[in-house]
């Protein structure tokens, strides 16, 4: 099934979701996608298999660099994002150094942004340079920032927007356009919008990346990640990148299972929005916090920003405590039903520390001048029903801002 209908109408989002590039006719009949467990394909003669290597014939040869069932994934993931092309891989972290081994080589540059996710933060600190590139950290939420940044060796800029853990916002339009008068690739990692909620290639990205992990896989049982973009850097990211620096590839099965959770990703996303929501207002009211950063809150400082490029607020909230870390961890532990986990987008609603968790990779004097604080708790609101999460929560912030009456 193709994106349009028969009169050449653009189908939903739900709809590609779940029908996007798929003709069962082709497969026996078989309602959902059969899985190609097989690394290799075979040649119908010699001739064939180096027309196939060459190039010249379009068609699958190693799972390393093509595999039916990757290649339905990537189609409906291009779809969902408004792109030409996608590329799926073993991780978030091989989407993103698949794409940055091929744009960047020694001597470049690239601007980043202040607030990355832990491992993103030390592949640029510690593996990017190693190899000669200059990483650049920006404050983006002021994308004039990035002007005086660039030099004759600029090649990328790179964001993420909401940023994790911190919730930061990048005005995508903004920079995209600065990016597009200096001759600039813009790279956004979409993990915690989703296509759902955000399209930055529709706002002059070019190239989206993701943690298929969260959001798109949805359960928390798989790792993957998916780079989106044009099919010429699709195509340079696959070959270069991928087949021979990264070897990050997907295994079918998990494009299987990826497959599965995107088609229900937008009544999810649907419902982690309206469920965060309630639990942003009521953590915001509550005497024991400090604050609270959530985009959907007219509180928040980029709520305006948030607006503009969201269509819904996502998922994940931050907060601090009055009483710091320290209260953090007592109200982490009190929790019965939230889990105290790493990872985000899940069904289940997940609690966790960035400072002594995801962002350990950052030293303390590098997450003070990054925006992470000590104090900052992360939660990823899932799908149980929103009383539930809500009561977990607040019997346990009762429970530890008494006690912290008592202290004082
Ligand atoms: C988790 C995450 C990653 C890394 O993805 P993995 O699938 O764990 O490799 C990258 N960016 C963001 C924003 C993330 O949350």
């Amino acid at each position: 099934m193709n994106s349009e209908n028969d009169n050449k109408i653009p189908l939903g989002f739900a709809t590609r979701a779940i029908h996007d590039g798929y003709d069962a006719r082709s497969e026996q009949g078989a309602l959902v996608p059969p899985v190609y467990m097989t690394s290799t394909f075979e040649f119908e003669n010699a001739e064939q298999g180096a027309a196939l290597f060459a190039g010249e014939e379009e068609g699958h040869f190693y799972s390393r660099i093509s595999n039916p069932t990757l290649s339905l994934l990537e189609h409906r993931i291009a779809s969902l994002e408004g792109a030409e092309s996608a590329l799926s891989t073993a991780s978030g972290m091989g989407a993103i150094t698949s794409t940055l081994w091929t744009l960047l080589k020694q001597g470049d540059e690239i601007i980043v942004d202040k607030t990355l996710y832990g491992c993103t933060f030390t592949y640029f600190q510690h593996g990017l340079t190693k190899f000669g590139v200059t990483v650049i950290y920006v404050d983006m939420r002021n994308p004039e920032n990035i002007l005086s940044a660039i030099t004759n060796k600029t090649k990328v800029i790179y964001f993420e927007t909401p940023a994790n853990p911190n919730m930061r916002m990048v005005d995508i339009k903004a920079v995209t356009e600065i990016a597009k008068e200096n001759n600039l690739l813009t790279v956004v990692d979409n993990t915690y919008a989703t296509p759902y909620l955000t399209q930055p290639i529709s706002l002059g990205a070019d190239i989206v990346v993701h943690s298929a992990t969260k959001y798109l896989g949805g359960h928390g049982d798989l790792v993957a990640g998916l780079v989106v973009g044009s099919a010429e850097l699709i195509g340079r990211i696959r070959i270069e990148g991928l087949k021979d620096m990264t070897g990050a590839v997907m295994a079918p099965l998990t494009a299987f299972q990826i497959m599965r959770g995107i088609k229900t990703l937008e009544i999810r996303m649907d419902r982690h929005c309206k469920t965060a929501e309630i639990i942003a207002k009521e953590l915001e009211n509550h005497t024991a916090v400090e604050v609270v950063y959530y985009p959907g809150l007219t509180s928040f400082n980029q709520y305006d920003i948030a607006c503009k490029q969201m269509t819904g607020f996502g998922g994940m909230i931050a907060f601090e405590l009055k009483g710091g870390i320290a209260e953090g961890r007592k109200l982490m532990n009190k929790l019965t039903l939230i889990k105290r986990a790493v990872s985000l987008g899940d069904v289940d609603t997940l609690i966790q520390h960035p400072a002594s968790m995801t962002h350990s990779t950052y030293t303390p004097e590098e997450r003070a001048a990054h925006g992470i604080s000590d104090g900052l708790v992360r939660l990823s609101v899932g799908l149980e029903t929103p009383k539930d999460i809500l009561t977990d929560l607040m019997a346990a912030l009762e429970e530890t801002s008494i006690n912290q009456l008592k202290v004082a």
